[in-house]
């Protein structure tokens, strides 16, 4: 608590500033919200179609707004360019923008599997290397994978693939922003209500909730936001590499 002003007292993320994407809706709104309400100033990201809703976040929050497609190959360099530019410093990263484009696998196409791919992990991958060459001490990140990418889900074979490599791609990059002094974990999601799960097939929907009976303890996002701000505070430096799951009492994984 040194050097902490008694106001910061219960905000555990006062002083950082903080990047989530994909915050225009869904999770990554309400993990803006809780990540403001701990204390930090949050920069809400989302691709430019989504630019109203965006502001609406941005200004829920008293953060700004950064327009941005995460899989353009320059998107680490203009996040971390807005943060600084507009706030000094980047303390936070919080992955969070992902698609789903599901189809049964003898109909899995190259376009689904090649565009689910693009968004939920290999933007991550190339923002994470530009945040390491970046100067960023401390910085901790956490990725949404699903439990999906630990269980499968019929009708998302591209989907669960993404974000099972999300989850190693997470161990796998822990040392390196450890030795940064800060560190890297995700956390897998159950069955949430958004836009996201509106749009799943209604056969798919049905076996995600009966396999993933969460919305009796945990199906909100808000359960989820919550998990992200403990990770993304320093009350977590002894956690890195790690997959917290956020799925209630859920049979799978
Ligand atoms: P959502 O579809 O409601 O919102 C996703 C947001 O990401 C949208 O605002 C969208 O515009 C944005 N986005 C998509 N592609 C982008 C891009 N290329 N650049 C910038 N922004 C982009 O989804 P949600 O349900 O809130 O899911 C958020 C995250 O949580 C995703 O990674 C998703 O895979 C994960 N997740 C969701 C569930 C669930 O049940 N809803 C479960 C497990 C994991």
């Amino acid at each position: 608590a040194e050097g902490k002003l008694p106001e910061d007292f219960g905000r555990p993320l006062a002083g950082k500033v903080a990047v989530v994407t994909g915050a225009a809706r869904g999770i990554g709104a309400a993990i803006a919200a809780t990540l403001h309400r701990d204390g930090a100033t949050v920069v809400v990201v989302d691709v430019p179609a989504a630019g109203d809703a965006l502001a609406k976040v941005a200004n829920q929050v008293s953060g700004t707004a950064l327009q941005l497609d995460v899989t353009r190959a320059d998107a680490g360099e203009k996040i971390i360019e807005h943060a600084l530019a507009r706030h000094g410093h980047l303390d936070i990263v919080i992955h969070n923008a992902g698609i789903t484009r599901d189809k049964l696998l003898a109909n899995m196409d190259a376009a689904r599997w090649d565009s689910v791919i693009a968004v939920n992990i290999s933007s991550q991958l190339a923002m994470n290397a530009a945040f390491l060459a970046a100067d960023l001490p401390g910085l901790r990140i956490v990725s949404l994978a699903s439990t999906s990418g630990i269980a499968g889900n019929r009708g998302q074979t591209n989907y669960a693939a993404s974000k099972a490599g999300v989850i190693g791609m997470v161990r796998a990059s822990a040392p390196a922003f450890a030795a940064k002094g800060g560190g890297i974990n995700a956390v897998a999601p159950g069955f949430i209500e958004t836009d996201m799960t509106a749009r799943i097939p209604v056969a798919t929907r049905a076996v995600a909730r009966m396999l993933m009976p969460s919305l009796m303890q945990g199906g909100l996002p808000v359960d989820v936001a919550e998990a992200i701000g403990f990770l993304a505070s320093d009350a977590a430096a002894g956690i890195n590499g790690r997959t917290l799951r956020v799925c209630g009492q859920s049979l799978v994984g």
